[in-house]
C-alpha cells in the first residue's frame, strides 16, 4: 500500500509574496500598511499551523507591534488573496497556515497536544475524487483532517499517572 508521506516544502520568494498581496490591497481590498505586510512576512518565515494569539506572539518577537483586530482583518485579506490557507478545525478551532509552501496535504490533530502533522496520500485522493464521480459529481476541493492520539511517550499532553487523577 501506497504510504502517506509529508508534502514537500517549496521555498518562496517573500519579496514577491509582498507584491503580490500589495497588488490584491491596490485592486480595491485595502490599504497597504506595514502592519499587514509584516504578518505576511512573519508567517512565510516560520513554518506550522498558527492560532491567531500564535501570531501575536510570532509578531511580538519579531518586534511587530499590531493589534489583535488588525491581526484578523488582514488575515481575511490574505485568505482572500490566496496566500494564506484558513483550516478550521473540531470546536471551529481556527489555524492558518502559509498557501504557496506546500501543495495540497491534508492534516491530523492528536487530541491530547493538538499537535497537526501534514500528510498527503494519492491514493486517499484518487479514492475520494471516485467516490465525486460516482456520484456525478466533479471533484473541486476537499477538506480531510483526522483526529487521533499521539502514541510518542513524547506527546506534551498525554496524561500519565503522575498528572494527578484522570479524567
Ligand atoms: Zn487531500
Ligand atoms: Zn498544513
Amino acid at each position: 500500500m501506497v504510504q502517506a508521506t509529508k508534502p514537500q516544502v517549496k521555498s518562496v520568494d517573500i519579496e514577491a509574496l509582498e507584491q503580490r498581496f500589495k497588488e490584491f490591497l491596490y485592486a480595491g481590498k485595502g490599504k497597504v500598511t506595514n502592519e499587514r505586510l509584516s504578518l505576511l512576512r512573519t508567517l512565510y518565515s516560520h513554518e506550522g499551523h498558527f492560532s491567531v494569539d500564535e501570531l501575536l506572539d510570532l509578531m511580538q518577537a519579531d518586534h511587530f507591534k499590531v493589534s489583535r483586530a488588525t491581526v484578523y482583518r488582514t488575515l481575511d485579506l490574505l485568505v482572500q488573496s490566496g496566500l494564506v490557507r484558513k483550516l478550521v478545525l473540531m470546536d471551529q478551532d481556527t489555524r492558518y497556515e502559509s498557501a504557496l509552501t506546500t501543495g495540497h496535504h491534508d492534516h491530523m490533530i492528536c487530541l491530547d497536544c493538538h499537535r497537526i502533522t501534514e500528510f498527503f496520500n494519492p491514493q486517499l485522493e484518487q479514492i475520494q475524487d471516485e467516490i465525486l464521480e460516482q456520484n456525478n459529481m466533479e471533484p473541486v476541493k476537499h477538506i480531510h483532517q483526522l483526529y487521533g492520539r499521539c502514541t510518542l511517550t513524547d506527546c506534551p499532553g498525554k496524561k500519565t499517572a503522575t498528572n494527578g487523577p484522570s479524567r
